[in-house]
């Protein structure tokens, strides 16, 4: 052993040791991404929007520190959610803001966070890089919460994560489920509502933000807003919840270039492009719903009220190998809770969808004919 390594042995915190770098969906297949293959692959597997947009940046201030919550950013934001910009907290991606979370309300190591299984797969991961613990309650088996089992966990919990619509399943939950659960925790939890891909979905809980000072919202312009490279999320909360976040986030989280983007995306003009955005992807989505069903021995999974897809087949494995052999990625989540032989395709354009869908069909077809 060398000497370095034995130095690392002995230094690194206990609760990291046994850690492994996230896999993101594009390091999962990093060596296929530069393939010498001509064909352009295709990314539909991280929920990423297809199409990038197009944005100035102007570099004439950045000889100089950037604010820690730009103010324009922040009433950009506050005015598209129609709540204060003291409700507002700007955030490296919405994960940074699970992480600050746990962070700020979680003593390490006794205290728990809860979440509900099949889901986000972040929770957990910034839970255990804090040392903090996870208790489950799994979601039943249409994906709506089980109630009685998540409020079993009051007074053992001090964030409860419930993410609508929910990361893999696509069903946003009940609002009378939510708010229920909203009311259980009330002197017990901080009840977090993880709304990633709220603008393909039919409501908001930014009004139970009045009611319900205990609550807080994620919300990210990595999914809808097509800018998940901009690493730009929002954390939506009363602003004494928001002034105890502050305390731990980084001096200047939000690069100048970054908050440059994001105020032009949640502009007047960001605003509608992102709408049409949506809409495009909802008529290509309602397409792969039509389709895939009626291919091989494919079962649509879940529901479809964010920008992705999931099925299941016998073949998953098979699918996917030759999905990527031909350069096409989506996502396994057969190892997912309840999820066994799941695959979810994000919604890509037009071309890539049809693309996709052939491949499919041709598997199966190929599938027949070795059978026969
Ligand atoms: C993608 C995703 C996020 C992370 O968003 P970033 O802003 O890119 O960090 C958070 N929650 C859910 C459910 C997601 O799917």
């Amino acid at each position: 052993m060398s000497r370095l390594t034995s130095l690392l042995r002995q230094l690194v915190a206990k609760h990291v040791q046994d850690l492994v770098p996230y896999a993101s969906a594009r390091r999962l297949f990093s060596s296929a991404s530069q393939s010498t293959d001509k064909s352009a692959p295709v990314w539909l597997n991280a929920n990423e929007a297809p199409v990038a947009g197009d944005y100035q940046i102007d570099s004439g201030l950045y000889n100089r520190y950037p604010d820690c919550q730009p103010d324009a950013l922040i009433a950009g934001y506050a005015d598209y959610a129609g709540i204060q910009a003291s409700q507002v907290l700007a955030t490296r991606g919405a994960d940074e803001g699970i992480e600050l979370l746990i962070r700020t309300f979680c003593n390490a190591p006794d205290d728990h966070i809860l979440i509900c299984p099949p889901t986000y797969g972040m929770y957990a991961i910034s839970a255990a890089t804090a040392n903090i613990g996870v208790h489950h309650a799994p979601l039943n088996d249409d994906f709506s919460l089980d109630l009685d089992a998540i409020k079993a966990f009051k007074g053992r919990t001090n964030l409860v994560f419930l993410c609508s619509p929910n990361n893999p399943t696509g069903n946003q939950l009940a609002l009378e489920d939510v708010v229920n659960i909203v009311e259980h925790f009330a002197d017990s939890a901080l009840v977090v509502i993880d709304e990633a891909y709220v603008e393909f979905a039919s409501y908001n809980t930014t009004t139970l933000l009045a009611d319900y000072p205990h609550v807080v919202i994620l919300r990210t312009l990595s999914k809808a807003f097509g800018l998940a490279g901009l690493r730009c999320g929002f954390t939506l909360a009363q602003p004494e919840v928001i002034e105890q976040l502050l305390k731990v986030i980084a001096p200047y989280p939000i690069s100048a270039p970054v908050a440059d983007i994001a105020i032009q995306a949640l502009s007047a003009s960001g605003l509608a492009s992102m709408q049409t955005q949506v809409s495009t992807l909802q008529a290509e989505q309602a397409q792969l719903v039509n389709v895939l069903p009626t291919i091989g021995d494919i079962e649509l999974v879940g529901r479809q009220d964010a920008n992705f897809v999931l099925f299941r087949t016998a073949q998953k494995d098979a699918l996917m190998q030759y999905l990527v052999h031909q350069q096409v990625f989506i996502r396994d989540q057969s190892k997912q809770l309840k999820l066994g032989q799941c695959l979810r395709i994000s919604v890509g354009t037009a071309q890539q969808n049809a693309r996709l869908i052939t491949l499919i069909q041709q598997f199966y077809a190929i599938q027949e004919a070795t059978a026969l």
